[in-house]
């Protein structure tokens, strides 16, 4: 492995998250090729002197360390597993590093085969978002040792500030739904309080900086309650993000038949939003469906696309909360072939391929 900055890195997604942290990496002196779906978000990293590669295999062909930052676990598969993937594509000894929110069974998957490939995959989520990337001050959370990932340190360090390390493959993404979970669930928190200030006559700013003070508070509260009395609904963290993340979350724990009703309470608002068309709004826009409707179609929402047999369902007693149809895909308002609820639809899932094995 060359060192430092002799090391070429990758970095396949320059989104919200993957351009700032591409920034870090060139500020840094390290050789930078980028790759992202649509290419203008990599212009200004193009701009500061990164390579541009109009595939991941391309990105990959001569780099010591590959990130990828991409959306979703099915985004992950595609760009690791298929036939041209990085799995075959890397370098032998090249390092392959998921930043992306993604399935700790993927990961473990992808770990694997990277072994037998002579490559080292490891899954790297990270949490401190988009104020977090840009300041280069993520945390990360690694799916392996200290020890295992200190080849890579220099290029990581670039962009994070707090390492832990939870020692095998797709440890990382498990530690990162357990801060989802946490995350959702103060998310919901925020809301409630907001709308109850709101409607109590109460100043919204004043009542977020009471409770930002006390046992109350939480980043939801301090970083995103401001943004929501301003009316400010652009994502740092894309709400359909976060509906995947807690959906990836009721998956693990339905493997480890636990449940966890914050987060069952959590996706079923967040599968509301979505519906409703606030899947690219931020996770703040949650706030919105405590609104009165007119604010809320302003901010692009409309209600009536809501499938009100999905809440009509949640009475039964049968139901899981998740807000879908059990009982086969008869179901109207929203695509189940892109479903990441995390629960089994009926016996052997529901086919949509994003469940956990
Ligand atoms: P984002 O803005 O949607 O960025 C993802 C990028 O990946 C998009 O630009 C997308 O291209 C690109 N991409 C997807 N598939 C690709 C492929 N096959 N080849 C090349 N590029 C591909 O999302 P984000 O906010 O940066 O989040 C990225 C991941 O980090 C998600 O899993 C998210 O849950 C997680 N995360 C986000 C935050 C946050 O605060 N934003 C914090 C921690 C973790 P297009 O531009 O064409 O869509």
């Amino acid at each position: 492995m060359a060192s430092n900055h002799d090391m070429k890195v990758a970095l396949i997604g320059c989104g919200i998250m993957g351009a700032p942290i591409g920034g870090h990496i060139l500020d840094a002196g390290f050789d930078l090729t980028v790759c992202n779906r649509t290419k203008e978000k990599a212009d200004d990293l193009v701009a500061h002197g990164a390579h541009w590669a109009d595939t991941p295999a391309e990105a990959a062909k001569a780099a010591d360390v590959i990130l990828t930052m991409v959306g979703y676990p099915s985004d992950v598969e595609d760009v690791y597993l298929s036939t041209d993937g990085l799995i075959r594509t890397a370098r032998k000894g090249a390092w392959l590093v998921d930043l992306t929110t993604s399935s700790p069974q993927l990961a473990r998957d992808i770990h694997d085969a990277a072994e037998v490939e002579d490559k080292h995959a490891v899954d790297i989520p990270v949490t401190g978002g988009e104020s977090g990337a840009k300041a280069g001050t993520l945390t990360l959370m690694v799916g392996a040792t200290a020890e295992d990932v200190a080849p890579i340190m220099p290029v990581l360090e670039t962009f994070s500030d707090k390492v832990f390390c939870f020692g095998g493959a797709g440890c990382g993404q498990t530690a990162k739904l357990c801060n989802q979970v946490s995350l959702a669930s103060c998310m919901v928190g925020m809301a409630d309080a907001v709308a109850l200030a709101d409607q109590g006559g109460l100043d919204v700013n004043t009542v977020l900086d009471m409770i930002g003070g006390g046992m109350g508070s939480s980043r939801a509260v301090t970083e995103l309650g401001p943004k929501v009395a301003d009316g400010d609904w652009k994502p740092g963290f894309l709400a359909e993000h976060m509906r995947k993340d807690i959906a990836l979350a009721l998956a693990q724990s339905e493997d480890l038949d636990i449940t966890l009703p914050g987060a069952e309470n959590a996706f079923a608002l967040y599968d509301m939003l979505c519906q409703i068309g606030g899947s690219r709004l931020g996770t703040q826009a949650l706030a919105l469906l405590y609104a009165d409707e007119g604010e809320a179609t302003a901010a692009g929402l409309d209600w009536s696309l809501l499938d009100m047999d999905d809440y009509a369902e949640e009475a039964d007693d049968d139901s899981c909360g998740c807000g879908h149809d059990h009982e086969g895909h008869g179901h109207g308002g929203h695509d189940h072939d892109g479903c990441t609820c995390g629960h089994d639809h009926h016996d052997g899932g529901c086919g949509c391929g994003k469940h956990e094995a």
